[in-house]
């Protein structure tokens, strides 16, 4: 399992915050045991993460996980990064923020509606470029910034400051919830998948 995971999105920091942020919520992890202190676990093709510390199993929830289970490391983004699924980043649909109506990208068939896409595709680009990016909303013809728009599920996530564990089971609500707090009160999304 070790090329599953799970990365929290703090929607809200600013490049400028992230690592101060990030150094603050490394520390409290630590000091919570949930991981090591020091970055020495290798992780998939970046430096070295956080190993799991001993209180690990007190915010993942592993029943369905065959024993013994071994978490991979946990990699700390601090740079304005698109975090997307992996493989399976194919959202079905967005929530315009200003309407709260979807745009879909499927039809019930499950194939692709041309074109729907493409201003997301644009924005994003947009956005790893750090200049505005803005989706007009085929509905209500209004333009919202792409991170405020919602509902691609597990898929995507843009910010500037990224948690990734690797190979942990599923992080428990209680746990994410307490994340929120640490990240003071921003939105967050939890992007999990494969790769
Ligand atoms: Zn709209």
């Amino acid at each position: 399992m070790g090329d599953y995971f799970q990365t929290v999105v703090d929607r809200d920091a600013t490049e400028a915050e992230a690592a101060p942020l990030a150094a603050r919520v490394v520390a409290w992890l630590v000091a919570e045991g949930v991981i090591g202190p020091d970055r020495t676990e290798p992780a998939l093709g970046r430096g070295p993460g956080y190993p799991p510390g001993p209180r690990v199993r007190e915010v993942v929830d592993s029943s369905g996980w065959g024993e013994p289970w071994q978490g991979g490391p946990l990699h700390v983004d601090v740079t304005r990064t698109v975090f997307d699924a992996g493989q399976y980043a194919d959202p079905s649909s967005a929530r315009c923020p200003r309407c709260e109506r979807d745009i879909a990208f499927h039809d019930r068939a499950l194939q692709g509606i041309p074109g729907a896409w493409d201003p997301f595709s644009e924005a994003i680009e947009d956005w790893e470029a750090g200049v505005d990016a803005l989706v007009r909303c085929a509905h209500c013809d209004a333009s919202s910034p792409l991170v405020d728009w919602t509902g691609m599920g597990h898929c995507f996530a843009f910010g500037a400051l990224g948690f990734t564990f690797w190979g942990w089971p599923d992080l428990t609500r209680s746990f994410l919830a307490e994340f929120d707090r640490r990240l003071d009160g921003h939105r967050t999304a939890v992007v999990s998948g494969k790769i």
